[in-house]
């Protein structure tokens, strides 16, 4: 199979709740890049990366675009089930970007299931879970503000929620007041600082917040609490809480050290900063082996990244997945059709082959790039 033309679309994805607030920064919509491949036997893959606004990571939309631009002549004539081989070629042609590449090798894992008749979680391992746990985020917001939505989110069938914090010590330190106050032994909550503490002011926040907690009986996983994989495991030293690293989690040699160096209980696998699937895949399996529970996520996206997510998340053991973000379930319209089921706070991949998303064309729009085919 040939790969024959590569079509690039942007769309932005706007927010329901109207906006999306952590640390210190706070979106309404986000920039998302689609990528569909067309091969000579007629299969069509489409795949998806969305950084989280241009200042969460070291990614940004226009990188996606203009880093697909740049790959794809070469791209063109490539067999895309042969997904090392794929990778192995973007990894030739551009050091680094991994975000760049996600979308392309999403793509090809769609059309290797859709080639062999087979979802791609069947490709990934098997079907592991049946159903995926989700979180539900509790946006940064004004403390009463997010104790209500916790609430709110809980009557609609979440039970793991993810509060949004790093902002300042002393407002978060309010924030975790009001949700601890509306938390119940059945919540699971991690407070996610986006990397916005400073060691100190972490320091303050996990010894004043694990007493609260130990007041009520009640637990909270603290994730990524400062910029650095240094600062976090000095927080990590000084507190019984367990600790989630994300921000810092890029790759395979800061696992392994994290591993060495206990220096988390779990990680986030987010599949756009690892590369795709392909890459993300590898470290889902080390996790497993080496005993490391993930959260699995992907910056952000719309029915195409979650249905990656999901299928991700399918074929990992129920005892190693923490549970999983449905991005599509916070946007206010629908990139493609098929998208994973979203029910009582949890989320279920198609059985179709592929990913199993049809993109939604009158959405996309017109492609802003294309190369090949006719
Ligand atoms: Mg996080």
């Amino acid at each position: 199979m040939k790969i024959t033309k590569i079509r690039l679309f942007q769309v932005d994805l706007p927010m329901k709740e109207g906006a999306y607030s952590w640390s210190t920064q706070s979106y309404s919509s986000f920039d998302s890049t689609v990528v569909l491949i067309d091969t000579d036997e007629g299969i069509t893959g489409a795949g998806e990366s969305c950084p989280l606004g241009p200042s969460y990571l070291a990614a940004y939309a226009e990188g996606v675009r203009t880093g697909v631009t740049i790959l794809a002549p070469d791209l063109i004539g490539e067999d895309p089930t042969q997904l090392d081989r794929i990778n192995m070629k973007m990894d030739q042609l551009m050091k680094g970007h991994p975000y760049v590449k996600s979308a392309i090798d999403m793509a090809c894992w769609d059309i290797l299931g859709k080639a062999t008749g087979m979802p791609v979680y069947q490709l990934l391992g098997g079907q592991l879970q049946e159903r995926i746990k989700l979180f539900k985020v509790v946006a940064r917001a004004a403390p009463e503000v997010m104790a209500d939505r916790l609430i709110e989110y809980r009557e609609s069938g979440f039970d793991h929620f993810q509060i949004k914090v790093g902002e300042h010590p002393r407002t978060d330190i309010e924030r975790f007041k009001r949700i601890i106050e509306v938390m119940q032994s059945t919540d699971t909550v991690a407070a996610d600082a986006n990397t916005g503490w400073k060691q100190h002011d972490a320091l303050v926040v996990v010894d004043t917040v694990g007493g609260l907690l130990r007041e009520r009986n009640l637990t909270c996983y603290i994730e990524q609490p400062c910029l650095t994989y240094e600062e976090c495991f000095v927080v990590r030293q000084h507190t019984n809480l367990p600790v989630i690293l994300d921000e810092c989690m890029d790759g395979l040699p800061v696992l392994l050290r994290g591993y060495r160096d206990h220096a988390m209980d779990l990680i986030n696998l987010k599949i756009n900063r690892m590369g795709g699937l392909t890459r993300a895949r590898q470290i889902r399996d080390l996790c497993v082996a080496l005993g490391i529970v993930m959260t699995i996520e992907d910056s952000w996206g719309g029915e195409i990244a979650t249905a990656a997510i999901a299928h991700l998340a399918q074929s990992t053991p129920e005892a190693f997945h923490f549970q999983s973000s449905a991005f599509h379930d916070y946007n206010t319209i629908q990139i493609a059709e098929g998208g994973p089921v979203v029910a009582d706070g949890y989320m279920t991949a198609t059985s179709r082959p592929g990913l199993g998303v049809e993109p939604n064309m009158e959405i996309l729009g017109s492609p802003i790039f294309q190369l090949g085919g006719s």
